[in-house]
């Protein structure tokens, strides 16, 4: 692990980070639900002005042919060191994203990169609540020289990182000025690609990294929100039902005992149900080139 005071970076404590994660997101819920209408009405405005000027929309899902495709990130690993290796060993192609600059955070990226899963850096990007949420977090007041520090560091404490995931994030994501260094940055190293978990309904960063050319895709499912078998079970037959209307759907989940539970049993079944689990760059592969996918939902 990276000494985080020669990193510059601040150093704070992390265990609760992903229940805060989660805590921010079911905090939301109630305005999330009013605030769908008024996105809805923006959404059909701004698709409306853009169509009037011409502009190209941006495009988020794919029409695909073939078996419906389902990817599955965990994030928030590093902190829990026994659910970090049983997240390692999930069946199939489930990616692991880990927290840069947490105790376990390179030991369960080599397990997981050992075990043939794809490892991902969990970049803490400044939520709307709990400002000091992560070592490494790249908040509002951070210059674009800070920030291809703070990715060059937390890329480095997480070995064979091959994207990125935003963990929290609901302020930041909403900045284009923020998500746009973000992204370019992203590009300049060339062999990223980028996972917008949507923990904001107004977050720009699945469009931004697609004008920026990296490769992406947006999340549709928290699968835990509410981290019981009853829930995280509703959750993954919405991720399904996605999946077969959209042709991709992408799951995001969290170590937490029920979840890692319900993945052991309920993964092996995907493929006789005629789902394709496939790693998260195989589901930007089918998604395919922006210029090549039509609007189908949001
Ligand atoms: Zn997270």
């Amino acid at each position: 692990m990276l000494s985080n005071g020669a990193a510059g970076l601040p150093r704070l404590p992390t265990p609760y980070s992903g229940i805060l994660d989660a805590l921010e997101y079911m905090m939301d819920d109630p305005i999330r639900q009013s605030r769908r209408f008024f996105g809805l009405v923006a959404c059909g405005l701004t698709f409306c002005l853009q169509a009037v000027a011409g502009e190209s929309l941006v495009p988020v899902r794919a029409v695909t042919v073939g078996n419906p495709v389902i990817a599955v990130i965990i994030d928030d690993l590093g902190n829990w060191r026994s659910a970090g290796v049983r997240t390692a060993s999930l069946p199939g192609p489930v990616a692991c994203a880990v927290l840069p600059h947490t105790p376990y955070g390179a030991d369960i990226a080599e397990r997981a990169y050992a075990a043939g899963k794809e490892v991902m850096l969990h970049l803490p990007l400044e939520p709307i609540r709990h400002r000091a949420i992560a070592a490494g977090t790249i908040h509002l007041d951070t210059t674009q020289t800070q920030l291809a520090r703070i990715i060059a560091v937390s890329i480095k404490s997480v070995p064979h990182a091959v994207g990125v995931n935003n963990h929290m994030g609901s302020l930041l994501t909403q900045h284009p000025g923020h998500m746009a260094w973000l992204m370019s940055e992203l590009h300049r190293r060339g062999d990223l690609f980028f996972v917008d978990s949507y923990t904001s309904e107004a977050s720009v960063a699945f469009q931004i990294a697609i004008e920026n050319d990296v490769p992406a895709i947006r999340r549709d499912v928290f699968l835990d929100n509410v981290p019981t078998e009853a829930a995280i079970d509703r959750e993954f037959q919405r991720l399904k039902s996605l999946a077969v209307r959209n042709g991709i759907a992408v799951g995001i989940g969290h170590p937490y005992p029920a979840t890692l539970a319900y993945l052991e049993r309920n993964l092996p079944r995907l493929a006789g149900e005629g789902f394709r689990l496939v790693s998260v760059a195989e589901s930007i592969r089918v998604l395919g080139r922006p210029e090549d996918r039509r609007v189908v939902q949001h």
